[in-house]
């Protein structure tokens, strides 16, 4: 079979629930988490209720909405389909970055007024979400790394440099450096330094927050898909399969899954199912001897960006390279072979000298993309508010919406953050990404970059830094 890097796959490797399988010796799971999933899901909502805020969705963005709005003295129930944490929120790369998703100089284009904005967001929530951790006592091996875009060519290397400055320009906390410099593994050429955040295990960090959750006067009810959501003059009604929640106001907090829920606005996100993959035991000290001192975690250059971060139990999880798009309803897929074969050929070209490890496990979730490449806030109907849409960045910026929504919600400040990504009127125009020929596109013209920098000496290799 020709891998031609990208499908809109309407039915492969679609699933209803959660599955493991094993093949050649990789553990390939619809989930992200390495360990059980949690033993207390929470009972189904079933009969009739009332509360002041209903929130649907139960991860980042749901449970820090949730925590916020109970902080503030609210009456909340989470409803969740599966339970809280199980979509993208335990399944991400664990990269918190600080930088505004998408390449920094199509974005600058894009939103010229709003740019120095969008970048104050990424960092007050990459900080937000530190600070967050720190608070709860949240034990998800954060490590404050920092992340790196970095290089691995010469024309990649310019493009990091453009990159840092054009973030540097709109107030962001960067610096550029060489490879060396930044403590990046042999063979990756330098890049900037986005120095607030680092990285975590997304699955802990998850698991963590619902944790949290369950002990406040949150009412949580799991496998509780919301069916509709129905406004009217004197609030909202929320139905699943065998109850119903009547509440004054409705947060919606369903992020990729928003497409399925008919209140969403239309077109406000796209689902691309994206891949991870984890190597078996590699060891700190055999990082370190490749020159991954710094331990910051990696984003590369390419249009389809290459992800690798180091962890706390001494491997390596990387992933994206290819996304792919997922027709009718949201559901789990099984990570598709071709795909990670491809990320594991690539994980070889990047770390060569770790040719002996092989990958251990693989997983996927849902990334929820926008038109403008930028989250998105606002009211989708009468007393029905949403923050989502994070295109991959949502770590750090999902648990800030999530609780500056709330402190709206809850009567206090409309923060400069969330009007920065506040939606006057819930329209939106359709997306570019929404396309499988543009993503194979990007796909091709990476492994062409690829190709023709593997027949090129590095000139730029012992660059000196910049910062
Ligand atoms: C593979 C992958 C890698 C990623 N890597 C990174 C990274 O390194 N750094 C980063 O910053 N971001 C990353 N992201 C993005 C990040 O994980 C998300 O932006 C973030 O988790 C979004 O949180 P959320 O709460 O908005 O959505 P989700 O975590 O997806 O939560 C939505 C919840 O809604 C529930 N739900 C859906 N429909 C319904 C319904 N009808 N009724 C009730 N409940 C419903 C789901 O069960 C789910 O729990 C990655 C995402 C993926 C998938």
């Amino acid at each position: 079979m020709v891998n031609n890097g990208i499908s809109d796959g309407a039915s492969d490797g679609a699933s209803d629930g959660i599955s493991d399988g094993i093949s050649d010796g990789v553990s390939y799971a619809t989930h992200g988490w390495d360990t059980a999933p949690p033993a207390d899901i929470r009972p189904a909502l079933k009969g009739e209720l009332t509360c002041d805020v209903a929130v649907v969705g139960g991860g980042y963005t749901g449970m820090a909405a949730a925590l916020r709005l109970a902080e503030r003295g609210a009456d909340v129930v989470v409803l969740d389909s599966g339970f809280c944490g199980c979509g993208a929120s335990s399944r991400n790369a664990g990269q918190l970055s600080s930088a505004p998703a998408g390449d920094p100089q199509l974005l600058s284009t894009l939103h010229p007024r709003r740019f120095r904005d969008i970048v104050r967001l990424g960092e007050g929530a990459a900080r937000f979400t530190e600070e967050m951790i720190g608070r709860l006592g949240l034990d998800c091996e954060y490590e404050a790394a920092g992340n790196v875009g970095a290089a691995i060519s010469t024309g990649q290397l310019r493009k990091a440099e453009r990159n840092a400055r054009i973030l540097r320009k709109a107030g962001a906390d960067v610096g550029f450096g060489g490879g060396r410099e930044l403590g990046l593994p042999d063979g990756f050429l330098g890049g900037y330094l986005e120095r607030a955040g680092g990285h975590l295990d997304p699955g802990k960090f998850a698991l963590g927050l619902r944790a949290v959750l369950l002990k406040t006067s949150t009412r949580v009810f799991e496998e509780s898909p919301v069916g509709g959501i129905y406004p009217d003059s004197k609030g909202v009604t929320v139905t699943v399969p065998r109850g119903r929640l009547r509440a004054e106001r409705v947060v919606l907090a369903t992020n990729a899954y928003s497409r399925d829920l008919a209140i969403a606005p239309k077109r406000m996100v796209t689902p691309v199912w994206t891949h991870e993959v984890e190597t078996g035991p590699i060891g700190r000290e055999r990082l370190e001897a490749i020159g991954w001192t710094s331990r910051a975690g990696i984003i590369t250059q390419h249009n389809l960006l290459e992800n690798y971060r180091p962890t706390a139990r001494g491997t390596i999880v990387f992933g994206v390279r290819q996304l792919r798009l997922g027709r009718g309803t949201v559901r789990d897929r099984e990570p598709d072979r071709a795909v990670v074969a491809d990320l594991v050929r690539g994980f070889h070209d990047r770390f060569p000298s770790l040719r002996d490890i092989a990958p251990r496990r693989a997983w996927g979730g849902w990334v929820a993309m926008t038109p403008p490449w930028l989250p998105v806030a606002g009211e989708a109907a009468r007393n029905v508010f949403y923050a989502a849409g994070y295109n991959g960045h949502g770590l750090a910026q999902a648990p800030y919406l999530g609780t500056l929504l709330a402190d709206r919600l809850a009567g206090g400040a409309f923060h400069e953050d969330l009007a920065a990504v506040w939606r006057a009127r819930p329209r939106f125009a359709p997306t570019p990404v929404a396309n499988p020929l543009t993503l194979r596109a990007g796909w091709a013209t990476d492994r062409l970059a690829d190709g023709l920098s593997k027949r090129r000496p590095h000139r730029a290799a012992g660059r000196s830094s910049r910062h």
